[in-house]
């Protein structure tokens, strides 16, 4: 095991999430975690509705014999009922990773603009961050991953500071509560404008006061991507995060394929 923080992925994706580059599959991502050196990976595919575990079984099928790869996935938590529990269950995986990937109360996706014909953004707010609490004491996943997407595509969240700060404050002080981790994930370079992209590592300062594990992500939706960390690193460095703050996946189930068979 190493000790280096950018050893590990926690967050990939592969050619079944349907938006992914076609390079990502199974194989090709196992070749590229030994070719760059990774310690571990988790391979963490969508599921944005139930029937979504179909894309995790294959997956799982697929998947190497091999401890340093754990089968995950990102789960939504459930727009319509927002009562903190996901979208599908999570027996026979090893990482959840909890997302909020549309708007509360809708259909609406998490880049689509509408959703301010549909509600007031301080109606969103107050619904999502209610919603956020309830996901990590019901749902309780690994993880709760990129944390603030959803709220940076509102206009009253210009930065991470502020009352949205005081906010975290409390969604770190419910992380610790029920030992949910947060995600530091590369991707959120691209769903913040340059002022959140700024002051987003302050709410990795927030986890480390408070005790709340960081996990490192990539996202990765192509090969090229797998353990490319630039946004993170910045971050890492600025918050001075060393592997005591961190937590990295585990494989602890031997037979991911038998163990999803039974949901
Ligand atoms: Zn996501
Ligand atoms: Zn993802």
């Amino acid at each position: 095991m190493s000790t280096d923080i950018f050893a590990y992925d926690s967050h990939v994706h592969t050619i079944y999430s349907g938006h992914s580059h076609d390079d990502v599959t199974v194989d090709a991502i196992h070749q590229k975690q030994r070719e760059v050196g990774l310690s571990r990976i988790a391979i963490t595919e969508h599921i944005f509705v139930p029937k979504d575990i179909k894309r995790i079984q294959k997956i799982a099928e697929e998947l190497p014999d091999d401890p340093n790869v754990v089968l995950g996935a990102e789960i939504d938590a459930d727009a319509s009922r927002l009562d903190g529990t996901l979208v599908s269950p999570t027996d026979g995986l090893d990482w959840v990773i909890a997302s909020f990937h549309k708007f509360p109360g809708t259909d609406i996706w998490w880049h689509d603009g509408s959703f301010r014909e549909s509600k007031d953004e301080q109606t969103i707010y107050a619904k999502w961050l209610e919603w956020v609490h309830k996901t990590i004491s019901t749902a309780r996943p690994n993880a709760l991953a990129h944390p603030g997407a959803l709220i940076s595509q509102l206009s009253m969240v210009q930065a991470f500071e502020g009352p949205v700060l005081d906010d975290f404050r409390e969604i770190m002080e419910s992380c610790r509560e029920y030992q949910v981790a947060v995600e530091l994930n590369e991707g959120m370079s691209n769903k913040t404008n340059p002022q959140q992209r700024a002051t987003y590592y302050r709410l990795f300062e927030l986890a480390k006061q408070a005790g709340v594990k960081i996990v490192l992500g990539s996202d990765a939706h192509s090969l090229a991507q797998i353990g490319r960390y630039v946004f993170v690193k910045e971050i890492a460095e600025k918050v001075g995060l060393q592997m005591s703050d961190c937590i990295v996946p585990e494989r602890e189930i031997q037979d991911y394929t038998g163990a999803l068979a039974k949901i």
